[in-house]
């Protein structure tokens, strides 16, 4: 698989975002399904009910811009990394959130620092979760422990409770709750920033098509505002924890695809 990418990356020298698939949820603490996202995400941004500008706009459909490195199933480290050495800004479609610390992993091999802004109902900071250090309730944590993220801004969030609290004191998390979250959130940032979109810091009422629906989240337009309107250099992002299972009109997946075509859009401006 790593061979072929490789090929298949020599023909694409100009494409300056890669669209990469990870097909992982054994790392899922409730139920499965996220590992059957990225074909579904694809499907949805390439729809002909809709086309592929993004609002700032950016032709998505423009050979020169996206490049799809395809759906792996393992190996994220390492194909992070393939994708970052041959300049690529990888946009990461999960899998579930336990994608995001080998995808991070990556980057922190080229980046002496980092800043990470996380979108979540959840702050996914767990030391273990029954008994796994690889769950998807921790990615967060093990983040913290590689020691090159200066800021980790977590905003919606609404299931906090006193292990994690104690976790985001610890490694000095900034917590945005969901409860504080308005129009006038103001987010800048000074080191390269990786941008982790878990789908269900939107209320369930935009997003029902993911494991843990968690009521009172944001609206879909209020995470396209404070997308668009975040200052920083983005160096690559993901869009997690999609379950098709749970998504039985395929409203998460539109969902999905408008959240990709909006981050590849902050990278035509940042
Ligand atoms: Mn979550
Ligand atoms: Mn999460």
């Amino acid at each position: 698989m790593l061979e072929r990418l490789k090929d298949r990356l020599r023909d694409a020298p100009d494409a300056r975002i890669a669209l990469v698939g990870f097909a992982s949820d054994e790392n899922s603490s409730f139920m499965r399904g996220p590992a059957e996202a990225p074909p579904l995400i694809r499907e949805a941004l390439r729809s002909d009910s809709t086309n592929l500008w993004t609002e700032d706009g950016i032709d998505l459909g423009d050979g020169g811009v996206l490049f799809d490195a395809g759906d792996f199933e393992a190996s994220i480290e390492e194909v992070t990394a393939l994708l970052l050495k041959h300049g690529k800004t990888p946009l990461a479609l999960g899998g579930d959130h336990s994608i995001s610390y080998p995808v991070v992993r990556a980057f922190a091999e080229v980046h002496e620092r980092l800043d990470v802004l996380q979108f979540d109902a959840h702050p996914d900071l767990y030391d273990e979760f029954e008994g796994n250090r690889l769950s998807h309730a921790c990615p967060f944590a093990r983040i913290m422990e590689l020691g090159v993220v200066r800021r980790l801004v977590q905003v919606g969030i609404r299931t906090m409770n006193d292990h994690q609290r104690a976790q985001a004191e610890k490694f000095g998390v900034e917590v945005v709750e969901m409860r504080r979250w308005d129009a006038g959130l103001d987010l800048a940032f000074d080191s390269p920033l990786y941008v982790s979109i878990d789908l269900d810091v939107l209320d369930p009422a935009f997003a029902p098509g993911v494991s843990h629906r968690e009521p009172g989240g944001a609206s879909t337009r209020q995470l396209i505002d404070t997308i668009q309107g975040l200052r920083g250099c983005v160096v690559g992002a993901d869009v997690v924890e999609f379950n098709p299972r749970r998504d039985p009109v395929g409203l998460t997946a539109a969902v999905g695809a408008k959240l990709v075509k909006e981050l590849a859009g902050k990278w035509g401006h940042s």
